[in-house]
């Protein structure tokens, strides 16, 4: 395992490889750290397409971020744990804008409190933290521009979902090993799913803070991955951020910093020139300007 520190630095007009024929598309971007990712990418001068499960919440956002003068925003709505919604989305997304530069997959839900541990809905967070960043990564990819420059998607995870938060080494061993492929992803989740069901979840080392959001964001970077590996030397990157401990909803209003503060390492790590995009890194936000790569 490798500890990169990766400097990130000053997003300026000399190292600019995007214009605003740029397209950006962002999940979960009514409010949180989508609705800032949103605004910093507007604020660089790309399209950006806001996506929100709610209609009138996403209609709102792209609204106020109209009202603040920024005119490429546009919004469709996208529920990404419905395969009927991510259909509709990617059509409507083919139809009006035809080809797609950077995904940045940030909805996700937690039923816990920051401190609590149950387990409530796992089947909701499995599907949608995990398969539904998973199912709309997939209905995209043949849209990627991949000529122009690098295409980029980057998976907004947590260190929550980091190997090492497993006691079990067979596990631990699956998912790190080097031929990993999606069905063994898809075992794995589905044995928590088992042993949650059982009630013997606690006795099989899987993580113990905020369980199935952790194995959800485990298995997100687990196929980010092994999509990385599927498109090396293929001018797609993919990459996993934790952008660490941030004021939202998800977590009450608790964090160290703000979700604009993590929207402008968001928007630093998805705008590196090509030169200098890593693939198949999971990274940890430690400030603004540096991040630090655990895989
Ligand atoms: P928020 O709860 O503020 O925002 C989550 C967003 O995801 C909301 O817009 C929510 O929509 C949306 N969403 C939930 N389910 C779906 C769905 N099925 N389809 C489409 N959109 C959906 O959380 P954050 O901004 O904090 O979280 C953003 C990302 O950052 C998440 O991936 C989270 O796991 C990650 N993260 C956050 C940390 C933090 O400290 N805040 C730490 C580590 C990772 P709605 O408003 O309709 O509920």
């Amino acid at each position: 395992m490798d500890h990169l520190i990766l400097p990130l630095s000053p997003t300026t007009t000399s190292n600019r490889w995007w214009s605003e024929e740029t397209t950006a598309v962002v999940t979960g971007a009514n409010k949180g750290i989508g609705f800032a990712v949103v605004k910093r990418l507007l604020e660089l001068g790309l399209t950006v397409i806001l996506t929100a499960r709610n209609v009138e919440n996403g209609s709102l956002a792209a609204d106020s971020l109209r009202g603040a003068g920024f005119r490429n925003v546009h919004f469709c709505c996208l529920d990404i744990s419905d395969h009927s919604s991510i259909a509709a989305f990617v059509s409507w997304f083919r139809l009006n804008f035809g080809v797609l530069d950077i995904l940045v997959n940030n909805a996700a839900v937690s039923f816990n409190a920051v401190g609590e541990n149950f387990i409530k809905h796992p089947e909701t967070i499995i599907k949608t933290n995990f398969y539904g960043a998973k199912l709309l990564t997939e209905a995209l990819l043949p849209l990627f521009r991949r000529s122009v420059s690098v295409s980029r998607i980057l998976n907004i995870s947590s260190r929550l979902g980091a190997l090492n938060k497993l006691g079990s080494p067979s596990i631990r061993q699956t998912l790190e090993n080097e031929d990993l492929t999606n069905e063994q992803i898809e075992a794995t989740v589905a044995q928590f799913l088992e042993d949650v069901k059982s009630g013997k979840w606690q006795k099989q080392g899987w993580p113990e803070n905020w369980s199935d959001y952790a194995v959800s964001k485990m298995a997100l970077n687990a196929y980010s991955r092994v999509l990385a590996r599927r498109y090396n030397g293929k001018k797609l990157s993919v990459n996993c951020l934790c952008p660490g401990f941030t004021r939202t909803s998800m977590t009450g209003g608790q964090g160290t910093h703000t979700a604009d503060d993590a929207a402008a390492t968001v928007a630093k790590l998805v705008l590196l020139p090509p030169e200098k995009l890593p693939s198949g890194k999971f990274y940890i936000c430690l400030d603004p300007e540096k991040i630090m790569s655990r895989l």
